[in-house]
């Protein structure tokens, strides 16, 4: 099914749920909650958590958090990310996640999510007027780069 592929298998999903737990308590993640990590998004897990070191993550949400888009710099490369949806533009997404689905997702969602559960994400309140432009800029860019 096509569309399976957008959403976290919940497996992955309860582990994340999981680790923030586990990261709340002890403000760390285990060696139990990395090894369970790895066992699900193998390398990416390893990607990510470098990403976490170097990547600046931002997160613009509406007033009422109805709408939100998460934004990704790592370097001089950018990527928009949406909450709850597995879906990234880049190119290990589009290979490695769509096409021959060995990962789950890539590295750029599975920081997110840990930049998110460890603190790091920063927040910035947008109006909905804001956070459509945001998108409409996003689409612009990546519309260029598809031709
Ligand atoms: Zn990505």
């Amino acid at each position: 099914m096509e569309s399976g592929s957008q959403i976290i298998p919940t497996l992955a999903l309860n582990l994340l749920t999981d680790a923030e737990a586990h990261y709340k308590q002890d403000n760390k993640f285990s060696p139990e909650i990395l090894q369970s990590l790895h066992a699900v998004f193998g390398n990416v897990l390893i990607r990510a958590a470098e990403m976490l070191e170097n990547a600046s993550f931002l997160r613009y949400q509406t007033h009422n958090k109805k709408r939100q888009l998460i934004k990704v710099v790592n370097r001089s490369e950018q990527y928009t990310l949406f909450t709850n949806i597995n879906f990234c533009h880049c190119q290990a997404f589009k290979y490695q996640v769509l096409q021959t689905r060995n990962v789950i997702t890539c590295k750029h969602v599975l920081a997110a999510k840990l930049a998110h559960i460890c603190g790091q994400m920063k927040v910035e309140l947008v109006t909905d007027n804001q956070l459509a432009d945001l998108l409409n800029y996003q689409y612009e860019q990546h519309g260029n780069l598809q031709t």
